[in-house]
């Protein structure tokens, strides 16, 4: 029989022990309202749960499907009773959310946020960081093209990466309770510098979506007749397209502003690997052509075993 104070027992008691008393989650959309979907259900990530909104519909909404226990408008009265805040606007909106937030926090709870761009963001919110309030960037590799509340849903980050990068001086035990809030929401994790993360996910996420928008922009900007026919005949390649390109734009105009750079140095990279095969099929340089699209294929074939397909 195991010892009730035993290493096991404490796994037990850790596993029910809510992460956070109160987790204020401000800007209830896609991510924010899947954060109190998840915590809802499973109970473990916070006692009580509070989601803030600016706006009275997305409140009226947010009440009536029933994923906080208390809906507020003022970010910075929320922000008073937690112990953890968890910002998900839109990147542009961290620094002037984190600037109405911070001043109200209590000493030693937690904030946090999940912008999809981490230099930036980081910069945005510093100069209203507190030494008695622990910050911890985050960024939840998963997402839809819908956004608000009603798109959110509990499974999201299951299965998906969540990428956290401390700072120097973000302490220990709340990285850990952060960590085990994304543990909770079934993601799996792992920390790099800022500046890295924005240069990875340039490459993987910023970058497709710079070309399905565009991709879907030059098809739109065809001739009526044949713009017609895009719509008719779309093969599921261009419709592939057209589902990312369904995404909120302001949040990826954020996106694309605040990681200018990692983005335009994948994109000069991907237009020369682009000319490249421009230049093969000019040439009909058949090894070249077969080669980039052998590459393609083991790198869907390794997404699909890694279950991130
Ligand atoms: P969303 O569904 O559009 O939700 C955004 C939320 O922020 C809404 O509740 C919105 O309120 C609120 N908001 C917008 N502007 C605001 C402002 N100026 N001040 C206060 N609140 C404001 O967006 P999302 O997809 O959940 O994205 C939220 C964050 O998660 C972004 O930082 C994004 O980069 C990051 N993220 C997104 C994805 C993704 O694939 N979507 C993945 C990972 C991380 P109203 O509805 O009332 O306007």
């Amino acid at each position: 029989m195991s010892d009730s104070s035993g290493p096991e027992a404490r796994v037990a008691a850790e596993a029910v022990t809510p992460v956070f008393e109160t987790l204020v989650v401000v800007g209830p959309g896609l991510i924010g309202s899947s954060v109190l979907r998840r915590a809802q259900q499973k109970g473990t990530l916070a006692r009580t749960l509070i989601a803030v909104d600016v706006s009275p519909e997305v409140r009226a909404r947010v009440a009536e499907l029933g994923i906080a226990d208390r809906v507020m408008a003022d970010a910075a009265e929320a922000a008073a009773l937690a112990d953890c805040v968890m910002l998900c606007v839109p990147v542009g909106a961290m620094g002037p959310v984190a600037a109405q937030v911070l001043p109200a926090m209590r000493p030693g709870a937690v904030l946090t946020e999940v912008g999809s761009t981490k230099v930036s963001v980081i910069e945005a919110i510093s100069p209203f960081l507190r030494p008695d309030v622990a910050y911890v960037p985050a960024h939840p590799m998963a997402g839809t093209e819908y956004s608000g509340p009603d798109a959110g849903f509990a499974t999201l980050f299951e299965d998906r990466w969540c990428l956290l990068t401390p700072l120097d001086g973000t302490p220990p035990e709340a990285l850990s309770a952060v960590r085990a809030l994304w543990e909770r929401c079934g993601a799996r994790l792992r920390e790099m510098t800022p500046a890295h993360h924005d240069r990875v996910c340039a490459i993987v996420s910023h970058l497709p979506h710079l070309l399905a928008f565009t991709i879907c922009g030059t098809a739109d900007d065809l001739a009526d007749e044949t713009r017609s026919e895009v719509l008719d005949f779309a093969a599921s390649g261009f419709r592939d397209f057209t589902r990312i390109a369904a995404s909120d734009p302001i949040m990826w105009r954020d996106v694309f502003l605040s990681n200018r750079e990692a983005l335009l140095e994948m994109l000069a990279r991907f237009m020369e690997d682009a000319q490249a095969m421009a230049r093969a099929i000019r040439w009909g340089d058949e090894n070249y052509i077969v080669d980039r699209i052998q590459r393609g294929r083991a790198i869907r074939k390794s997404l699909i075993e890694n279950r991130q397909a």
